[in-house]
């Protein structure tokens, strides 16, 4: 086992709010326990909803609640040649194919549409619950036998394994998860051209050798499917994964950037001190 690296990786679509201190706090309290370095990674992947005004406002919140990263930021929208290597891998290797279908059309065919498919790979325990995530939609594989051309206005998806992928969460404990039965094909590159979430960070992960990472119960639903993808891109050895518990809003809402109550500036400007804000967002988060 090497040096642990971990990262705490915004996107810059709005102002920080305590649940995003949740996350940083937890990244944070996780690698210093272990050792390990902090890398910064801005996740701009999406160019219509990123702004550069979020982003400075996030790094003075990061730098007034005292989270210093260990090596200088890296943005997702400079790393578009990493990704094109990244996909040009995958292509060598007969994994990607284009795909003009819109999330209208998934849900068309998909059986059950929005929710996911009945999910058919176990999650012990508490984990159970998560199985589905809610905005996922299963792809069920219209484009992967029909040749189309890569071009304008058509993503491109890799070819997932119909293998369970098993890890140990290092709060959950053991996982088990079938992302082909989740949420099918992965979507690598969107029709508007902009590269994934899924794809972007576990290109990322890998590239930047990061060996731990540390977020939120929302996303331990879609960890299966980045181990996978990690594995198709070539990489070895996974990270380690532990999801921490969200500040949630309802049983099944969790707190986002429209909750104004909770901004870090607004909280700061009420007079609030670092400490404060942090301990104030770590008691919320359910657990
Ligand atoms: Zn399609």
């Amino acid at each position: 086992m090497g040096a642990i690296i971990s990262r705490f990786a915004p996107a810059p679509t709005g102002f920080m709010h305590l649940g995003h201190i949740v996350n940083a706090a937890s990244v944070w309290r996780e690698t210093r326990a272990r050792q390990g370095r902090v890398l910064l990674r801005i996740e701009d992947h999406d160019r219509q909803r990123s702004r550069p005004e979020f982003e400075a406002a996030i790094l003075e919140d990061l730098a007034w609640l005292g989270f210093a990263a260990d090596e200088p930021l890296v943005r997702q929208s400079e790393r578009g040649a990493i990704y094109e290597d990244a996909l040009d891998l995958l292509r060598a290797r007969g994994l990607v194919y284009a795909c003009s279908c819109s999330r209208a059309d998934i849900a068309l065919h998909s059986d059950a549409p929005n929710v996911g498919r009945p999910f058919q790979g176990r999650q012990r325990g508490e984990a159970e619950s998560l199985a589905l995530h809610p905005n996922e939609i299963w792809y069920p594989g219209t484009c992967r036998e029909r040749g189309l051309r890569e071009g304008p206005g058509v993503g491109i998806r890799v070819r997932l394994e119909p293998t369970a992928e098993r890890f140990v969460d290092l709060r959950h404990g053991p996982q088990e998860q079938r992302p082909s039965e989740q949420c099918g094909d992965l979507l690598v590159r969107d029709r508007e051209g902009n590269w994934t979430y899924q794809f972007a960070a576990t290109v990322d992960d890998y590239v930047q050798g990061v060996t731990l990472i540390v977020r939120g119960d929302d996303l331990l639903a879609s960890t299966g499917r980045q181990i996978q993808l990690a594995r198709l891109l070539g990489r070895a050895e996974p990270p380690a994964f532990l999801h921490h518990p969200l500040i949630m809003k309802s049983a099944d809402q969790k707190l986002s950037k429209s909750d104004h109550d909770t901004g870090i500036r607004e909280l700061r400007a009420a007079g609030w001190t670092p400490v404060q804000v942090i301990e104030r967002a770590l008691s919320m988060a359910s657990r």
